[in-house]
């Protein structure tokens, strides 16, 4: 196997997806990849629905010479114990990047964290130095709700990050048990609204009631609300009339790397 990759295409698709996941290939491939430095990153704007300005941009690990996406080889890279090596290169491949500067106003730069990373102190001196090399930018952090199992664990580490000036977002809100609960146990600076609920705001009404309430429940609280996963003007503009300000999705950039990211994008474009 002389630079192809060694584990099949389509991994992440088909019934069998877990099992090949899981592979041993996949996991050494992940090990040598980690130790090359093989990762990139991609950049996905945010934008104010009011005026489609982009405040802010979204880091997606992309590993371009495997044929599998974040959501395969994250969970792998959790489970083998590499994701803190992983968030180190991360956060390294967004201070070389600067993707900030390229873009026009000051520009929040979000970076994903796992759980392995919300219960080490490290994760707080490693964005405390990102947030250093990157200067006016603001920079944020998103978790899951799996990241807050162990409050006791990464409470402490969750105030050191935000004691830095370094907001604390909880992803994929909306879809899990306990994500109201972590509201209660920890400050956080925002959520970010599920694809899946943002996918069925055209035709469901009891979930245009739900982003309603969601983004009255945080406004009360001093959250911020970006909905994900925005592909249609109909959902921008169901979002915008449910009082919901900051969204992201292809409508209004795919991911891409940073030598692809457009330059200024022009309002009229998505307008
Ligand atoms: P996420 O943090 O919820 O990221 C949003 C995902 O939705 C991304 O998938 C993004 O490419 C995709 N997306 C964006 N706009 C749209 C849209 O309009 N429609 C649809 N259908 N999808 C959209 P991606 O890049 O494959 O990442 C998947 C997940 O992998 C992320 O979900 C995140 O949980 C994880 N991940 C990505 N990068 C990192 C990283 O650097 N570190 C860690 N720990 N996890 C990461
Ligand atoms: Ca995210
Ligand atoms: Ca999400
Ligand atoms: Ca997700």
């Amino acid at each position: 196997e002389i630079g192809g990759f060694p584990y099949a295409p389509g991994a992440s698709v088909g019934p069998d997806a877990t099992a090949r996941e899981s592979s041993p290939v996949l996991e050494a491939t992940l090990r040598h990849a980690v130790a090359q430095g093989e990762f990139r990153l991609a950049y996905q704007p945010i934008v104010d629905l009011r005026n489609h300005r982009t405040v802010g941009v979204e880091a997606l690990i992309r590993w371009p010479r495997a044929p599998i996406g974040p959501d395969v080889f994250i969970p792998t890279a959790e489970r083998i114990g590499l994701i803190r090596d992983i968030t180190r290169q991360v956060c390294l491949l967004a201070a070389r990047d600067r993707i900030t500067q390229r873009i026009p106003g000051s520009i929040r730069l979000s970076i994903n964290l796992s759980a392995a990373d919300a219960e080490t102190m490290e994760t707080a001196a490693l964005l405390s130095d990102l947030s250093l090399t990157l200067g006016d930018t603001a920079l944020s952090v998103e978790l899951t709700e799996r990241c807050l199992l162990s409050p006791e664990r990464c409470g402490p580490v969750i105030r050191a990050i935000r004691a830095r000036g370094i907001q604390v977002h909880l992803d994929d809100f909306g879809t899990g048990y306990a994500n109201l609960q972590s509201l209660v146990e920890l400050a956080l600076d925002g959520i970010k609204i599920d694809h899946r609920l943002t996918r069925c705001i055209d035709d469901s009404r009891a979930a245009r009631e739900i982003v309603r309430h969601l983004g009255r429940m945080a406004g009360a609280l001093g959250l911020s609300v970006t909905a994900e996963g925005v592909e249609t003007e109909a959902q921008a503009r169901w979002l915008s009339v449910l009082g919901i300000r900051r969204a992201q999705g292809w409508l209004f950039g795919r991911p891409c790397f940073i030598e692809d990211y457009p330059a200024a994008r022009p309002l009229a474009q998505i307008a």
